[in-house]
């Protein structure tokens, strides 16, 4: 028998997952003696044993880690033998400026659900975890990682619970917000009447007659309030929207289990594995069977989850309805709401009740929001769950603060090689939400103990984000944005080349002065050109349009054949729009009265979804395209023609065709299918003349608009075909929330070669 000694360092989010009791049970399992230990970077494990053993027992390792925990590398080295006599935990001394990985929260596992049936201190006790599950990020104030510091910290251990805490082997040992009956938070139900309950038996009866019953409940989650009622219940939901003012935009639905889920909806392997992965996800699922129209406002889609806190377990074994909308408890704009007096004031006009519970949310976190496109998971809102796990770059990072967009706001800062990105912020033009976003920069300057000496920041001098990235007073480096959204996927990827980037978006302020949005770039991680992009549209009353989506239609057609035939189409394409009205923007786009010139594929996708008719005003952001993507006809491979003009792509015969197949009859779908292929082969044929000029043969798909599930998929696939190396974004949003990766990604590398750019 060959005695042989390892030192094993394990780098990864490996801390705050349960990695070393694991590690402990490996060991025993596998005769290794040694201790296992955390250090900046990971866990430590010293580790003697016969040869065979230690190949299984690293073999292990990798097989077998906990399910929230990332191993990125594992590091062995042969040591000298020092005759170890058993295996031992050590405790963790104290941590320097180094170590960044904190744990993002993880749904409750399944072993503390059969815990909450057995064990005796915890029956149905609503707050049951352990080191694979639980609250993590959504509770932590500063590192280390231990209760004192959470906000489990007002909660005194009983012995039982402490017993657990210290006992080696148990699944929860060190399980830093451990819990049971006779110690934990717990639940209160505030009725509209100003009575409270406090015994959770009769909390959880009351609540679910109160859901079944037709009532909106405003509910505490993990990361923020939810506002929740019956998915099935088409009346109240419309009460819901009407109250939380209006809100036009599709509600989230938390389904009792995935068999429910595909009743209703359509999910393949990746989609269900996505639902029930430990990071419970909100994931985009088109309807089979319709669910009533107010869950989603008339899109063919369902944003879907499966319960991940004991509570939604628990409801959903005695609720009637086997599904429940759960929609973000914020008031129009503002962050979600994570403070129970705040909840109780707030949300009297909404919800008939308010249930919450003792623990203090600490980092507020929205549900995160996914697809899945091409097989592979695409993150579009990145908050529960995913934050604060960190992306990994090949530069140095250190101090570098990317500030991020405006309306899909979220922030990075940069440690050693890593980029932690901030959660969901949303739109900074609101103040409650600006205060989030300065609250979350100092907390995660604290947490992470960042130290920044360089911002990036978008090249729009009026977000608020370049603002506050200016009033630092710290060096500053301008990053414009759709550069910003091609880095972002490049950094995804560990790409440091040049590389042809397809940049489509709503909005973002280009080095002209102008508005791009429909951009193709020749670009490394430090400069770009832009080659070609969509033909400048004029854009009558500028940020209006998003909204009266119809303003983008009038204004391409004038653009394109002029006012006669306008007037002449007026009355067949436009009857909607009130005379006085169309005359006002006519006269805009005649004299360029707030007429900014963009040439937005997301300003694109509005005219056609207004000219087609599928949306002609919107309630919320990117309304039009999303209902254009949404009627689109399947199995329909004609598209329109357009034209390249020097660097400017012209739709002109595209709109061309599009009115005569309107005044043909043509269905909104078949329009809709056939305007999508015609981005699609805009986009293959510039990427073919810009491969042939350049040489270059990796294509990146970035920004908004590739949230897109038809684009995205067929522009990879028809990219792909044609023999390119296409990247498109995974596990950061497309969106403008994935803006800060790029700035900052963009930020190393201009500091490292001492190339600062101005524009
Ligand atoms: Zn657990
Ligand atoms: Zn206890
Ligand atoms: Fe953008």
């Amino acid at each position: 028998m060959i005695v042989e000694a390892y030192k094993i360092e394990i780098k990864g989010l490996v801390q705050g997952v349960g990695f070393r009791p694991f590690i402990y049970k490996l060991a025993k399992r596998h005769s290794i003696r040694g201790n296992v230990e955390n250090n900046n970077e990971g866990v430590l494990v010293q580790a003697e044993g016969n040869r065979n053993h230690l190949q299984q027992f690293i073999k292990a390792m990798k097989a077998e880690a906990p399910v929230a925990s990332k191993i990125a590398a594992i590091n062995i080295k042969v040591e000298p033998i020092t005759g170890f006599e058993n295996f031992s935990i050590l405790p963790s001394h104290s941590y320097s400026n180094e170590i960044t990985e904190v744990s993002p929260d993880i749904a409750v596992c399944d072993d503390c659900l059969e815990d909450m049936k057995s064990q005796p201190h915890r029956i149905d006790y609503p707050f049951t975890n352990c080191t694979h599950c639980g609250p993590r990020f959504s509770i932590i104030k500063v590192l280390p990682y231990d209760r004192h510091n959470t906000t489990m910290a007002p909660f005194k251990m009983c012995d039982t619970c402490h017993s657990e805490y210290t006992d080696v082997p148990d699944r929860r040992f060190h399980a830093q917000p451990v819990a049971c009956n006779h110690c934990g938070p717990r639940y209160s139900l505030h009725l509209s009447n100003g009575e409270i309950l406090d015994d959770f038996e009769t909390i959880l009866k009351k609540v679910v007659r109160l859901l079944d019953g037709g009532k909106i409940l405003a509910m505490k989650g993990l990361g923020g309030f939810h506002l929740s009622c019956n998915a099935f219940n088409e009346d109240t939901i419309r009460l819901l929207r009407l109250k939380k003012n209006r809100e036009g935009k599709p509600l989230a639905v938390m389904f009792a289990n995935v068999e429910t889920v595909r009743n209703y909806l359509h999910v393949n392997t990746e989609e269900e594995k996505l639902l029930q992965s430990w990071r419970r996800p909100i994931v985009l699922l088109r309807e089979k069977k319709p669910m009533p129209f107010s869950v989603s406002n008339g899109l063919n889609t369902v944003g879907a989850m499966l319960p991940y806190m004991p509570f939604h377990y628990q409801l959903f074994e005695k609720l009637r309805t086997p599904a429940l909308v759960m929609t973000s408890g914020n008031l129009s704009g503002e962050p979600v709401i994570i403070d129970n007096e705040k909840a109780v004031e707030k949300f009297a006009g909404i919800a008939d009740d308010v249930l919450t519970y003792n623990r203090e949310i600490y980092n507020r976190l929205d549900d995160s929001v996914c697809m899945v496109v091409n097989g592979k998971e695409r993150v579009i809102r990145r908050s529960r769950a995913y934050v604060p796990a960190s992306i990994t770059l090949s530069h140095n990072t250190e101090g570098l603060f990317a500030a991020g967009a405006e309306l899909v706001n979220c922030f990075a800062v940069g440690k050693g090689n890593k980029v932690l990105l901030s959660q969901y912020i949303g739109d900074l033009k609101n103040p409650e939400t600006l205060d989030f976003y300065t609250e979350s920069f100092q907390r995660f300057r604290h947490l992470f103990r960042f130290k920044p000496s360089l911002a990036a920041a978008d090249l729009h001098p009026d977000y608020f984000s370049t603002k506050f990235a200016m009033e630092t007073g710290m060096p500053i480096e301008l990053i414009q944005h759709h550069h910003a959204h091609i880095a972002s996927c490049m950094a995804e990827h560990n790409l440091d080349e040049k590389v042809i980037g397809v940049s489509f978006d709503g909005t973002g302020l280009g080095t002209d002065g102008k508005i791009w949005g429909g951009e193709f770039l020749i670009c490394d991680l430090i400069d770009f050109e832009r080659p070609f992009h969509f033909e400048n549209i004029l854009q009558p009353g500028g940020d209006l349009t998003i909204r009266q989506p119809w303003r983008m239609a009038v204004s391409s057609l004038y653009h394109y054949f002029g006012e006669d035939f306008l007037r002449k189409m007026q009355g067949e394409l436009f009857p909607y729009v009130e005379q006085e009205a169309f005359d006002m923007v006519l006269i805009m786009l005649k004299n360029r009265i707030n007429c900014p010139e963009t040439s937005s594929a997301g300003r694109l996708f509005d005219a056609v979804s207004a000219l087609t008719g599928v949306c002609t005003e919107a309630s919320y952001h990117a309304e039009a395209p999303m209902r254009l993507e949404s009627v689109a006809a399947e199995n329909v491979r004609d598209s329109y023609p357009f034209t390249i003009q020097e660097d400017q792509i012209s739709f002109k015969p595209m709109f061309s065709g599009l009115i005569d197949d309107l005044e043909n009859g043509k269905s909104s779908s078949v329009i809709s299918a056939k305007f999508h292929n015609t981005v699609v082969t805009v986009v293959e044929k510039i990427v073919e003349k810009l491969s042939v000029t350049t040489g270059l043969k990796k294509v990146i798909l970035s920004g908004g608009s590739f949230q897109n599930k038809i684009l995205l998929k067929n522009t990879e696939i028809l990219l792909r075909k044609k023999g390119f190396e296409v990247y498109s974004q995974e596990q950061v949003p497309s969106n403008d929330g994935g803006i800060a990766l790029g700035q900052l990604a963009i930020a190393a590398r201009r500091r490292e070669t001492g190339k600062s750019i101005k524009y």
